[in-house]
């Protein structure tokens, strides 16, 4: 089998080492990840730069792996494109360093890198550990491995990904696996206003978390509740069962009055 693994944090990230060496037991394995961290890069591509790739050494056998100087999207684009030998049969990302839950998965350059590989027609996961500061991987490493068995043994279809969070705690304190939906997250006070040394004000995200009531099955209670969270997620943001409504308002009649 044959894995092509990326990330947003960087080819130095201890997240994508940890992936990575979990899924050389189970393929050969091809990492392509950007050269710099790209956290929050969501699906941009770079269209107007050369796009490099160096081959760097790994310290994993088996492990093909290459700096990009760009994006997660491009990292899987390119990956498939041009530095493997043949076509990945799944795309794995992460592990991220923070959670991707609720609405900062549109933002999330992780969970880009996965929805890359589903657009290709190859089923793909986006791994991350919700915590900035807990920097033990081997739990979500361990649940990677399974997981890249689980979906190759059930044929998951291949326009669709799994976005995965696992919470901050060793393997034997999560409480289970919970299958969930996109929750919302929304913040207040986004910006805090600072200026540089010639006085000119400048902006930095800052944003709290507004407190959202967010229900029981969704992707954010099932982290604060202990449990890994696996959301099934399509690349097509279509809303169908408002094509029908849509269409009754009559927009755009022509020729326009
Ligand atoms: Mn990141």
């Amino acid at each position: 089998m044959n894995i092509l693994v990326s990330n947003d944090d960087g080819i130095h990230a201890s997240g994508l080492h940890a992936l990575a060496a979990s899924l050389a037991d189970i393929g050969h394995v091809t990492v392509a990840a950007p050269d710099r961290e790209r956290s929050a890069a969501g699906h941009a591509i770079t269209m107007r730069d050369p796009l490099r790739a160096v081959q760097v050494s790994f310290d994993i056998t088996g492990v093909r792996a290459y700096a990009v100087e760009g994006t997660p999207a491009d990292c899987i684009k390119l990956g498939i494109d041009v530095l493997m030998d043949d076509k990945p049969d799944v795309v794995f990302s992460g592990i991220n360093r923070g959670a991707n839950l609720g609405t900062d998965v549109i933002y999330s350059g992780t969970v880009s890198a996965a929805i890359e590989g589903a657009i290709f027609n190859i089923p793909a996961v986006a791994m991350s550990v919700t915590s900035y500061e807990y920097l033990d991987y081997s739990a979500a490493a361990v649940l990677a491995a399974d997981i890249c068995r689980t979906l190759i043994e059930h044929d998951m279809p291949s326009n669709i990904l799994l976005n995965v969070n696992i919470p901050p705690m060793p393997i034997e304190e999560i409480k289970g696996i919970r299958i969930t939906h996109m929750g919302v997250k929304r913040y207040k006070n986004n910006y805090e206003q600072r200026y540089d040394p010639r006085g000119r004000p400048y902006y930095w995200l800052t944003g709290e978390l507004i407190e959202e009531a967010n229900d029981e099955t969704s992707d954010i209670i099932a982290i604060e509740q202990g449990y890994v969270s696996i959301t099934p997620i399509h690349y097509d943001l279509t809303k169908y069962d408002m094509i029908k409504e849509l269409k009754r308002w009559q927009i755009g009649e022509w020729p326009l009055k």
